[in-house]
């Protein structure tokens, strides 16, 4: 047996229960063994078993008090996985689903992605089962305090740097980093996301979506094309999905559908994004109230947004929204390009399917990595107290998203794999992530 299949076979083992770890052990440890068989160093010294161990992963008490006076408890999560080449890095997930399994799978696929953007992060990701949707503003601020209360012992500016995932934005960080200042009397960048007023960074709330039409950019551009009058797919219509359309749409395509959980608008004629960050945004309310105010849509709640024919796929939702039955609705309605927005959006059989079958496929590491570039900017300009422009920010998010996809595409050339970029990904990200693991020693 190879080494990383023994690896995962004994890691699934010791981690019951863990089927999202799994999925992204599953998916990563394999195409590493072509570079392991090349440097034999990371076998001898037990580079895997440690990588797939969390350095840390901490549990917690959440109570909070709702509008009623009642008291709820909820169950917090930080897992801090791997700080070889820099501080923990990774966003805050609160969504009734959050439990162990979903944590460890983000948070080691953080450590991948990371490497990959070139910036000093390490990997971390955490999170609550608490959910957002149909509180007041008040319980939204109740939970986030009490949330960080805790979760202050554990990060800091140089140690532990969380950020925004699903269920967390710009309202949920406010509150968190305002109950932090006040535990700690510390004026320090311990968030990203924040607000422009306060130490955020132009482009963070953009950069997941931005970066992601730039990654595809790049593969449009190895085939000789561009977005220009391409048909493009988006499910989800949170902070992803929503920048996603925005440049793309910028770049010339056509955005003919985004969702929720509930169902899916479609738009033939193009999305109006607009319409769709006042709902969303500003009221936080059901993508199904857009075609109630634009006639131009129609929506379904019987049918997957994948059914739609389109050149271009961008799943920015949540994990495994695109099964194996998916994917072949994609390819047989002439999809060419999917690139993930959402982390581990594709299942393995439907990735594989992908590749197979001649679709472009970016995994959501290389991807998605651009939120977490620029919150590491953000942390750049927190700690040398400059501000920069939004051209600036926006130009070395592109800069790095073509350096991603470069290093990814040479990767997966190196050892035979043209094309490939999920094993490209993986093997770019871990080369760093390894080598310096190599020269700290047995830590
Ligand atoms: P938001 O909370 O802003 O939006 C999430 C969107 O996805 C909503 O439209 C939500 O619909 C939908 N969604 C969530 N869970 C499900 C589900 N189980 N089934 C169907 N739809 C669902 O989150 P983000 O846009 O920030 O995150 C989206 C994805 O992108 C996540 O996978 C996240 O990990 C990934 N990502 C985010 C980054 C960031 O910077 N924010 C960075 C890198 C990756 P509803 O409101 O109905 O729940």
């Amino acid at each position: 047996m190879s080494y990383t299949a023994k690896v995962l076979e004994q890691t699934i083992k010791r981690n019951p229960n863990e089927p999202e770890f799994h999925q992204a052990m599953s998916e990563i440890l394999p195409t590493l063994q072509p570079f392991i068989d090349e440097h034999p160093v990371y076998e001898k010294e037990r580079i895997l078993e440690r990588l797939v161990e969390p350095e840390r992963l901490t549990v917690f008490r959440v109570p909070w008090v709702d509008d009623k006076g009642d008291i709820q408890v909820n169950k917090g999560y930080r897992v801090q996985f791997n700080s070889a080449i820099g501080p923990y890095k990774g966003g805050l997930r609160f969504h009734p689903s959050v439990n162990t399994g979903i944590i460890k799978f983000l948070g080691f696929e953080q450590i991948f992605k990371n490497s990959l953007t070139g910036l000093a992060i390490g990997g971390g990701k955490g999170g609550a089962d608490f959910d957002p949707k149909g509180k007041s503003d008040r319980e939204v601020m109740s939970f986030c305090q009490s949330f960080i209360c805790e979760l202050q012992r554990y990060v800091g500016a140089d140690r532990d740097v969380p950020a925004g995932d699903i269920g967390v934005g710009a309202r949920e960080i406010g509150y968190m980093y305002g109950q932090y200042k006040r535990l700690t009397g510390q004026y320090e960048g311990v968030l990203t996301g924040k607000g422009l007023t306060y130490g955020g960074s132009l482009v963070r709330k953009e950069a997941t979506g931005y970066g992601l039409v730039y990654m595809v950019e790049n593969m449009l551009a190895s085939k000789n094309t561009t977005f220009e009058g391409k048909k493009v797919v988006i499910s989800g219509s949170g902070n992803v999905a929503i920048y996603a359309a925005e440049k793309a749409a910028q770049f010339g395509a056509k955005i003919i559908a985004l969702s929720d959980s509930g169902g899916y608008i479609h738009a033939p004629e193009g999305v109006d994004l607009e319409l769709v960050k006042q709902i969303k945004e500003v009221e936080r309310g059901r993508i199904s109230e857009y075609v109630k105010r634009n006639d131009g849509a129609t929506y379904h709640s019987d049918s997957s947004v994948w059914s739609l024919p389109c050149d271009i796929a961008l799943p920015c939702a949540t994990q495994n929204e695109i099964l194996k039955e998916h994917a072949e609705l994609l390819i047989k309605n002439g999809c060419k390009i999917v690139a993930e927005g959402s982390n581990m959006s594709a299942s393995i059989d439907a990735t594989e399917l992908f590749i197979k079958s001649g679709v472009y496929f970016a995994p959501g590491k290389a991807a998605n990595a651009g939120g977490v570039a620029v919150s590491a900017l953000e942390m750049a300009q927190n700690s040398s107290r400059i501000v920069w422009s939004f051209e600036e920010v926006d130009c070395r998010l592109r800069t790095i998203m073509h350096d991603i996809y470069t290093n990814s595409c040479n990767a997966a050339q190196r050892y035979g794999m043209k094309g490939n970029l999920v094993a490209g990904a993986n093997i770019a990200g871990f080369e760093k992530v390894a080598e310096a693991m190599l020269y700290q020693g047995a830590v």
